[in-house]
């Protein structure tokens, strides 16, 4: 009993990072400002330490003991289902061997339609000692309606059965952090953090930073999401509501904020958006990059050189991408050309204001016409390798009066658009919180590591 307290102490004493993220987690569930920060402050290691000691008598430990050892006689294991399951490859992968069970999984029609070929499914199952199933249950949430699936296969006394039930997903905060060492989806991975919250942070930051073009080794960054969840398995990630992005040795912020209903008496509910900490609009007039980052664009590198013997006058950035790849106006304007230029291939050109253009060359495809409104985002075209181009790329340029700028300056040189005076009391306590959440966010890394 002695040595079971000093042992955990010693742990809490090496760890205490993990403990002001748990008290962080308290913080952003909900429970409040003042009262997080008041239990921060006195030495928070000792204080588990001593109500434990108070509560447990020696009994009740035994009797856990002796519940913990009838707990171990059933094996418990999750997964996540792939595509090349089969019953067997399944059940051996968790750790089953049940010919029974196997043989209920392929005759089973829930089964076969729901768990087997599938892939990313959350699976669960629980075994006894001799490694035959007691129960299997699969969870996914199909459709964005709040909603997830269970399916249930259980051991009963004249065999197995089957059942599917739809249920509610519940909502929940996590954080996580990273370094890039090689990509920013290798860093993703590490932190387990889904690929929708990893293109939801270059988007978030697309106005500062390029991330096909700018990223270095060493950059680092911080982030707290939404998470919907079944049975307490994270099913479906949600919105990201604040991040931290070290790009160069320069930090970038961002949170997620939005008029709560009460406050907007008078108009219309605004959209919510993301702004800086101190209340400013990420939304600017040019996107930093003319593709979205995503998983397949930021592995896809240049295997070619670009023709620039033939093309003198090269000038503009250069993406790599594969054939078919969405194109997308960096800014809102008109269609000023669509259509086939000699060493531009299928070429899109569009007019923005204050004189500037941007130009949108070796498309597969063009999908705007001339003449044509565009919007920030939209799509007007497809990557191709028309023109002179000996590999997949979009070649993209940003002229301002006709001559060439750097797309990077032209996107940060934008204005941004604060806040509203009247939102700013409520928006500053939102930051604060957000402040605090990323502090903790950055911690999770470094107690991995421990
Ligand atoms: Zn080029």
């Amino acid at each position: 009993m002695e040595e079971l307290l000093s042992r955990t102490s010693a742990l809490l004493a090496r760890h205490p990072k993990r403990i002001s993220a748990i008290l962080a987690t308290l913080l952003l569930t909900g429970t409040g400002f003042t009262f997080a920060v008041a239990n921060l402050a006195p030495d928070a290691s000792q204080l588990p330490v001593r109500s434990v000691s108070e509560s447990l008598a020696t009994p009740a430990l035994v009797a856990q003991v002796e519940g913990l050892e009838a707990l171990s006689m059933k094996l418990y294991r999750s997964d996540l289902t792939r595509a090349t399951d089969t019953a067997e490859t399944l059940l051996k992968r968790m750790g089953v061997f049940d010919p029974q069970a196997a043989a209920f999984l392929r005759s089973d029609a829930l089964a076969q339609k729901n768990l087997l070929g599938r892939a990313g499914r959350a699976v669960s199952l629980e075994a006894g000692s001799d490694n035959a199933l007691l129960k299997l249950q699969a969870r996914w949430s199909p459709d964005e309606d709040g909603m997830f699936q269970r399916l249930s296969i259980e051991k009963t006394s004249t065999g197995f059965s089957s059942r599917i039930e739809t249920l509610p997903l519940t909502a929940s905060t996590r954080m996580a952090s990273g370094t890039i060492t090689s990509s920013l989806f290798a860093a993703t991975d590490e932190a387990r953090i889904p690929d929708s919250v990893s293109s939801q942070l270059a988007e978030i930051f697309s106005g500062d930073i390029d991330f096909h073009r700018a990223l270095r080794k060493g950059d680092r960054f911080s982030v707290v999401y939404e998470t919907l969840e079944g049975d307490g398995e994270s099913l479906r990630a949600g919105r990201v509501l604040s991040t931290e992005f070290v790009n160069a040795g320069k930090t970038f912020q961002a949170m997620w904020f939005q008029e709560p209903e009460a406050a907007n008496a008078g108009h219309a509910p605004r959209k919510g958006g993301y702004y800086t900490l101190a209340g400013e609009s990420l939304k600017r007039a040019f996107l930093a990059a003319p593709l979205a980052f995503s998983r397949i664009t930021s592995g896809f590198k240049m295997r070619f050189h670009p023709i620039l013997q033939v093309w003198r006058a090269h000038l503009g950035v250069d993406y790599a991408a594969p054939v078919g790849t969405a194109v997308r106006s960096v800014g809102d304007g008109v269609v000023e050309f669509a259509g086939v230029q000699n060493g531009f291939g299928n070429v899109v050109k569009v007019k923005h204001q204050n004189q500037t253009s941007t130009v949108y060359a070796h498309l597969s495809r063009i999908t705007v016409r001339m003449g044509q409104a565009v919007s920030q985002g939209q799509n007007v075209g497809l990557v191709g390798m028309t023109g002179w181009a000996t590999g997949p790329h979009l070649h993209f340029e940003y002229r301002v009066n006709g001559v060439y700028q750097d797309p990077q300056t032209i996107a940060r040189r934008n204005d941004t658009v604060p806040v509203t005076a009247a939102m700013k009391p409520l928006f500053d306590k939102a930051a604060a919180q957000a402040r605090v959440a990323l502090l903790a966010a950055g911690q999770t890394q470094l107690s991995s590591i421990e």
